[in-house]
């Protein structure tokens, strides 16, 4: 068991086990790579839309743009001449840029590590929809390719400038071009047909093997309880040693993707994606790289006013309706409160109908927690300030019903900046 953990552990490069005098586990910096690349997939399992893809890269990408013209320096700027010199020289080369290396980048120089890994999984995610199509005649590719990197050299521009409120509007510009541009490929599920694993040269081969099995769960329609062959038959398949398939397995068992069945009629099960791991491992990764509660709070603001934005405009359909009535009735005391105390927050970001909001919400609620539970400093809320959070709660509940947006986005905004101050 204590291997098993050990082996995870390192799976994830979190720490590594050195055998010797001087042996023991030590602590390394954990690669995101296996989470974001998780998170990816189940993302797309659960039936993520270009426009949920766009709608949340529109909410963090301009916010990160802002921070990055704030904060950059000269390697910074070197780094971002590269990488459009780079698109310069390749642009006419065939095909959809692979990935949107600019934006990922940006993400990174904004300095705050939550915007850099959501973007990242955003701009993967976008990719894989993008390599979906193929039925796009070759002009109008080459010309959105062109209108991309003359944007991409417009934003740039502004965030080596330093011009924070130029970077800021020429992303978000970019962005709704994007999106007016995927409708056409857009689909419930659509990236599943092509989708294709992004093979990076650095990934070992059991995550290789693992992304490969995965691919073809995905390609299948994801039929769970399905076997997909016995040990033997993958094997065969595969092409690879019996260890380096056992730990590919051990991979997919870890992310609830798929579970290998012993005995007869067993072999590997096909199992419904649980986001559970991916959200653990992405949370420590990012505790790792020291996120602020500054950090935090602009990823948080800008998903949960995201979220405010989304359930007013649907809070008129039946269901939605029906569960704000709920949560309503609970925070009055009507009914009873569900044991996990703050569970008001990702309700919200389930009804505003983006998966992707509820997914990353939970990721930094998950880091939030994992900060108070070692913060020996860090008070709990207690009974006054549940019921002060109810109250809360509540105020922004009504507003929108009454369809106030602006009143329930000032009321969001300062139960946020004060759920801030029990970070540190
Ligand atoms: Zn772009
Ligand atoms: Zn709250």
């Amino acid at each position: 068991m204590l291997r098993e953990a050990v082996r995870l552990i390192e799976h994830h490069q979190v720490a590594g086990m050195r055998r010797g005098p001087s042996g023991g586990l030590f602590v390394r910096a954990p690669d995101a790579r296996p989470a974001t690349r998780a998170l990816v997939i189940f993302l797309e399992y659960i039936g993520t839309t270009a426009e949920d893809l766009m709608h949340a890269r529109c909410l963090l990408e301009p916010a990160a743009a802002r921070l990055a013209a704030a904060r950059i320096g000269e390697a910074g700027i070197e780094r971002l001449r590269r990488t459009v010199a780079e698109e310069t020289e390749r642009r006419h080369e065939p095909g959809i840029f692979a990935q949107d290396v600019p934006h990922v980048l940006v993400g990174e120089l904004s300095g705050n590590p939550a915007l850099h890994l959501f973007i990242d999984v955003l701009a993967r995610l976008t990719a894989r929809y993008a390599h979906a199509t193929g039925r796009v005649p070759k002009e109008e590719v080459a010309r959105g390719k062109d209108e991309a990197h003359s944007a991409h050299l417009t934003i740039v521009d502004a965030v080596i400038a330093g011009d924070t409120g130029k970077a800021e509007a020429a992303t978000a510009g970019h962005l709704e071009e994007v999106t007016d541009w995927l409708p056409a490929h857009r689909g419930r599920r659509g990236g599943r047909k092509a989708a294709r694993l992004l093979e990076e040269p650095e990934a070992k081969l059991a995550e290789v093997v693992a992304a490969r099995i995965r691919d073809e769960i995905a390609r299948r329609g994801w039929p769970v309880g399905q076997v997909l062959g016995s040990e033997a038959d993958l094997l065969a398949r595969q092409g690879v040693s019996r260890s380096v398939l056992r730990e590919a397995v051990r991979l997919l068992e870890y992310h609830s993707v798929a579970l290998m069945r012993r005995g007869p009629g067993g072999g590997l099960v096909v199992t419904a994606p649980d986001p559970g791991a991916s959200i653990r491992s992405m949370a420590l990764s990012l505790d790792y790289r020291g996120v602020t509660s500054e950090d935090l709070h602009a990823v948080r603001d800008a998903v949960e006013l995201g979220t405010l934005e989304r359930v007013m405009a649907r809070r008129d359909a039946p269901e939605v309706a029906a569960r704000l009535g709920a949560v309503i009735a609970r925070s009055e005391g009507k009914a009873p409160v569900p044991a996990a105390s703050d569970t008001f927050h990702t309700e919200l970001a389930d009804l505003s109908g983006n998966p992707v909001l509820g997914l990353f919400l939970r990721i930094l609620t998950e880091l939030w927690t994992r900060h108070r539970a070692n913060s020996p400093t860090a008070a709990e809320p207690g009974p006054a300030g549940a019921a002060e959070a109810a109250h809360v709660h509540r105020g922004i509940l009504q507003a929108i019903l009454d369809g106030d947006e602006g009143v329930a986005r000032h009321r969001m905004r300062r139960h946020l900046a004060a759920l801030t101050a029990w970070y540190d």
